[in-house]
């Protein structure tokens, strides 16, 4: 059977909300089989050390309060998750255990590791009984009855027969950090060891993937947490991802990577936090490009080794419980140590080891093949320039085929430097990947224009075309779609696709960024928005669907973008490659309070109102209209004036305006009984759009006027004024002299208050249209290098 190994965090059990999450995402992401392995809930490894100290200072009332402070976070969850009777036995147990803990301290009787070992204890028993509860069936297991470490080596062979006992009908919840010895001992993996816990287990259990969820969404270029502009890769091959660990990278652990060598499983990093973001999968060399990483370490002192002995290193960072680098320079061997491990380690090591340097920071620069030394100089320089005294500079091999850079200083660096460094040593680095969506007239002549567009693009970032999809079937190409040729390869390799397939194209695409271009005019494509967001692909739409979604979906699709750093651009969807939402922006960043915005929006009522005279009936002008390919196959579509509708809205908010469509009044261009029954229906009643329209015409030849289907936005009055409607207008406005066809918008503001700024032109057509969208490519890719 196919089993599957998830790991959760402190972080991600911190409280009785976050157990709450971790059993829905067991619930929907698991199948019974599958092994969840968990730390000690948020910090309690942490105070389990405290108490562990205080006990050795035979400190004994700060003893008894570190067991308070323990049991009333233990007790804070148990009673905020459990119920009844096994709220009670829980608290029961964790009192004797507590007890017991209090006793054995006071008898001198402590040993530290089975104390620590409490916090894993508490966790996996409480998780399980928490499943339990939700009635799914789930286990605890101790892992000190699967995992068996004989003179420091773990005993795979027996290890894997242990492992056994973990059974394919629940979920099994087993503790991370601990193991035991050939004495029966308690003994621990190391800080952190859970994740290796978890490598482990899968290794034994011959699982198919370990995931490992944590507080952040993947492995990212540098901290995101420090670095805004940090970049999330979709794929890290695992040499890099394991010299990263021991460069200080904290999402991964150097031992996590070990257990899978040889070995086909998947490791993936995941949030627990946003369980439907797109994750950081680490894979086998070849599997993913080299990328670009920078990681910072605190405080850490320089030892030269002499005769250092083969997993001398490995004996070392067990007997610290830390990762520790290790690295030949100039014939000699230094070892890379958190300060306040120094004295242990010299102890250890009686004699061979010297202090060269003590309190260092560090810089680790890991990035492809023959590119570490310029980097490191690079990086060195920077650092230079900022004050900070370089101590050591100088770039390696760290395996075949693995290289990074390290610089040594003597002071910290903040946040800002880091991010400096970020911007001048990664964003180089980074791809864009586009997918096109839509192939018709526009798409296909959006792509033909990007064949010039890209020697554009590339000169700011390398941006290549990977992927082609239309209402049944798309075409992936990882490597890139040769333009030339597209639509060749569309026809010889494009597949059959469900939402589910293309999520998963996207999530499979290993790029720094990624951004699908919506010219399709499908609704339901537009709610796979929230998805593509969720796989990190910046947005840019002709589509006009998702910007006139409801109020709640869209500020929820906004939100969502925003929180991922992911841009929304939806230049064409109103007035084609007309810059509308330009100068509404740039009148706003200008310090502009726009007051009315007025305008022709549809090409295609543009065109009807300006050749309509009253020389032949309306609904023959609309026919050949049709004919001509110039309305919607139905064409009362556009006499609906919905699509106006919609077009004002997406304005509206672009003014920051919260509106739905319904705050729009709407008064379509034909008598409403119209837009009911059939085409042929409709033909048959023709007369009567013919008389509602000449009536209208009369009526304002009467008064020297003439017929525009208008869209208002006022801001001025009390009342917000929005509607969209035919209307009588003079004939020295603005609004009249437009050219049949044209779309015109017409802006008074506090700068353009009588005299208005006005944008007329081709409001549609595919040239213009997809230069519009090539305009939107062009800024996304500008502000990505930002
Ligand atoms: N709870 C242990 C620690 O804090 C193990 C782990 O978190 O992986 O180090
Ligand atoms: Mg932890």
């Amino acid at each position: 059977m196919n089993t599957a190994v998830h790991k959760f965090g402190g972080s991600s059990l911190s409280s009785a909300a976050r157990y709450h999450a971790v059993a829905n995402i067991i619930i929907s992401h698991c199948q019974a089989g599958d092994s969840v392995v968990v730390s000690a809930a948020g910090k309690t490894t942490n105070t389990l050390v405290k108490l562990w100290l205080c006990y050795q200072q035979n400190d004994s009332q700060g003893t008894l309060d570190v067991i308070k402070l323990l049991k009333n976070h233990q007790v804070e969850l148990i009673s905020e998750l459990l119920i009844d009777e096994l709220q009670e036995t829980a608290l029961q147990k964790l009192n004797d255990e507590l007890e017991l803990i209090a006793t054995l301290a006071q008898q001198q009787e402590l040993v530290e590791a089975q104390l620590l070992a409490h916090g894993e204890v508490w966790s996996a028993r409480l998780l399980a009984q928490y499943l339990t509860q939700l009635e799914h069936k789930a286990n605890a297991f101790d892992a000190r009855d699967l995992l068996l470490l004989s003179g420091g080596q773990l005993q795979h062979e027996k290890n894997q027969k242990s492992c056994q006992v973990l059974n394919s009908e629940q979920f099994n919840v087993v503790t991370g950090f601990i193991a035991k010895n050939e004495s029966g001992e308690t003994v621990t993996l190391g800080r952190n060891g859970s994740d290796y816990s978890a490598t482990l287990i899968a290794r034994y259990c011959n699982a198919q993937s370990v995931t490992i969820w944590t507080d952040t969404q993947g492995v990212y270029s540098t901290d995101p947490r420090k670095v805004k502009q940090a970049i999330k890769y979709a794929k890290v091959c695992r040499e890099q991802a394991n010299l990263l660990a021991r460069l200080g990278n904290p999402v991964l652990h150097a031992k996590t990577l070990t257990p899978l060598k040889d070995t086909n499983i998947k490791l993936v990093v995941r949030s627990s936090f946003d369980s439907h973001s797109a994750c950081t999968e680490i894979v086998k060399k070849g599997n993913a490009k080299q990328k670009h990483f920078l990681t910072t370490l605190d405080n850490h002192d320089l030892v030269k080794i002499e005769q250092l002995i083969e997993g001398e290193v490995g004996e070392l960072s067990q007997l610290i419980q830390h990762t520790l680098h290790h690295f030949e320079l100039d014939s000699e061997t230094y070892l890379l140590i958190p300060a306040a491990y120094t004295h242990i380690v010299i102890n250890h090591l009686s004699g061979r080891a010297n202090l060269v340097e003590s309190n260092l920071f560090g810089l680790g620069i890991v990035c492809p093949n023959d590119i570490a030394h310029q980097l490191t100089q690079q990086a060195a320089k920077i650092l230079q320039k900022y004050n900070i005294n370089i101590r050591f500079a100088f770039s390696q091999k760290d395996m075949p085929g693995n290289e990074y850079g390290l610089v040594l200083c003597e002071q910290a660096f903040d946040t800002d430097l880091l991010t400096i460094l970020h911007e001048e040593l990664i964003s180089d680095s980074q791809e864009l990947a586009v997918v096109v969506a839509g192939l018709g007239n526009v798409g296909a002549t959006f792509i033909t224009q990007l064949e010039k567009q890209l020697v554009r693009l590339n000169y700011l970032l390398p941006v290549k075309l990977v992927g082609l999809v239309r209402s049944e079937n798309m075409l992936f190409c990882s490597d890139g779609i040769k333009i030339h040729n597209w639509l060749e390869q569309w026809q010889t390799s494009a597949i059959a696709y469900d939402n589910k397939s293309l999520i998963a194209a996207l999530e499979q695409l290993d790029y720094e960024h990624k951004v699908v271009i919506d010219i399709t005019a499908s609704e339901d494509f537009s709610l796979l928005y929230p998805d593509f967001a969720a796989q990190d692909c910046h947005l840019i739409s002709a589509n006009k669907y998702a910007g006139t979604a409801h109020t709640t979906w869209y500020n929820a699709l906004k939100e969502k973008l925003y929180e991922r750093n992911l841009k929304w651009r939806y230049n064409t969807s109103v007035g084609a490659g007309l810059p509308i939402n330009f100068a509404l922006n740039d009148l706003q960043y200008s310090g502009d309070k726009i007051e009315r915005l007025l305008g022709v929006f549809s090409g295609t009522l543009s065109w009807l109102c300006c050749e309509y005279d009253g020389s032949v009936p309306f609904s023959e002008l609309l026919l050949k209209a049709k004919d001509m390919g110039y309305t919607e196959p139905d064409p009362r579509e556009d006499l609906s004036g919905r699509d106006v509708q919609r077009k004002l809205l997406i304005l509206a908010r672009e003014l920051g305006l919260t509106l739905d469509l319904d705050d729009i009044s709407l008064t379509p261009m034909m008598p409403a009984d119209l837009a009911q029954g059939d085409w042929l229906s409709f033909l048959e009643k023709r007369d009567k759009l013919d008389a509602f329209m000449s009536d209208k015409l009369i009526q304002a030849k009467k008064e020297d006027l003439v017929l525009r289907y208008v869209a208002e936005l006022n801001l001025q009055q009390d009342k917000l004024v929005a509607k969209v409607a035919l209307s009588a207008v003079k004939k020295d406005e603005p609004l009249a002299g437009l050219k049949a066809g044209d779309n015109i918008f017409v802006i008074n503001s506090l700068w353009y208050q009588d005299n208005a700024l006005v944008i007329q032109g081709p409001g549609a057509g595919q040239e213009v249209t997809a230069a519009g969208i090539h305009s939107d490519l062009y800024w996304l890719t500008h502000s990505l290098i930002k």
